[in-house]
């Protein structure tokens, strides 16, 4: 019989508030990520955890929020750290070169049009560069592919898409998984951009659909409270891709860039890019750059590079060509 204990651990993520870990035993004992900072494990230990019998780690992804006490557990206990495989190389390229994601970002940010205002201030307060020491730290002991198991009945499902190494675990006795930010209850998962090239959004598109195969019981999601009905959920967030990049090519008429494109849609109830706060600003051009590329990739759009500026546009106008996911 495999138990799951939750707990709902303070994040320093406004917008979030909390982030979930999960015990799962089932004679071996699994704790499913970490939140955001060494702080985590005084609050399991309050909650009586006894951290020296954790067997392994298991990390869904790779953003702050869910891996930062790990590394803590592992250097008092010698926990084994186990992340999915493109999640555990893009921390390595970060040890390697410690400005890299910085460098990267506004590189990003830049040749997809982001005035350099909003860009130098963007990249200055990110969240990821106040906590970039988590990346230093942390030691990865295993690389998960997708198909290991662990104790009787947890298996791991290789996710890519809200991060390119994002997993869930799957309790195949009871049909139960462990998401991470891969499927969330009332909260789309962010899609953004890893590298120069990839199509984040038809990765995510594509587990999503794997994930429905599933047919899950149970969902433990990496924030808010767990839930049934998981399939439900995953044709909501379909549906809300559709619409988005339907808007998307009803905007791109003309040559634009992706940062034209974030601030020609709606966003999340009704607002616009220009009512956004940095962080949020910053969210969704990355969501901006996903769907743009998506449809790059998909065939609805012509791309051209002009002055070190990636632009788009329709290929057919005014968004008349409905997308069918
Ligand atoms: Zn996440």
């Amino acid at each position: 019989m495999t138990e799951v204990i939750r707990h709902e651990v303070p994040i320093a993520i406004r917008a979030l508030k909390t982030a979930n870990i999960y015990e799962i035993r089932n004679g071996s004992h699994i704790l499913v990520d970490t939140g955001m900072s060494p702080a985590s494990l005084d609050f399991l230990m309050e909650r009586g955890v006894d951290l020296s019998q954790i067997d392994l780690i298991i990390l869904t992804h790779l953003h702050v929020d869910h891996i930062g006490g790990a590394q803590a557990i592992r250097d008092k206990y010698g926990t084994p750290i186990a992340i999915g495989r493109n999640d555990a190389e893009r921390i390595q390229r970060i040890k390697d070169n410690k400005d890299e994601f910085g460098e990267f970002l506004s590189r990003q940010l830049g040749i997809n049009g982001t005035p350099h205002e909003i860009l130098s201030k963007i990249v200055d307060r990110h969240s990821v560069l106040d906590n970039m020491s988590l990346y230093h730290e942390i030691d990865i002991d295993k690389k998960l592919d997708g198909g290991e198991t662990f104790g009787n009945d947890v298996e791991i499902l290789n996710n890519p898409g809200h991060s390119p190494g994002s997993i869930s675990i799957h309790l195949k006795e009871n049909g139960s998984l462990f998401t991470g930010d891969h499927l969330l209850p009332g909260i789309t998962p962010n899609i953004s951009f890893y590298d120069e090239e990839s199509d984040m959004l038809g990765l995510y598109i594509t587990s999503l659909k794997e994930t429905l195969k599933l047919d899950a019981k149970m969902i433990y999601p990496g924030h808010r409270d767990p839930f049934a009905h998981g399939n439900q959920r995953i044709n909501e967030i379909l549906d809300h891709h559709r619409e988005r990049l339907n808007e998307i090519l009803s905007v791109t008429g003309d040559w634009s860039t992706a940062f034209e494109v974030a601030s020609r849609i709606r966003w999340s109830r009704g607002r616009t890019l220009d009512a956004m706060n940095l962080m949020e600003m910053n969210f969704a051009i990355g969501e901006a750059i996903s769907h743009i590329r998506y449809l790059d990739s998909s065939g609805y759009v012509d791309k051209k590079e002009n002055n070190g500026v990636v632009m788009y546009r329709a290929l057919t106008a005014n968004g008349k060509h409905r997308l069918i996911l």
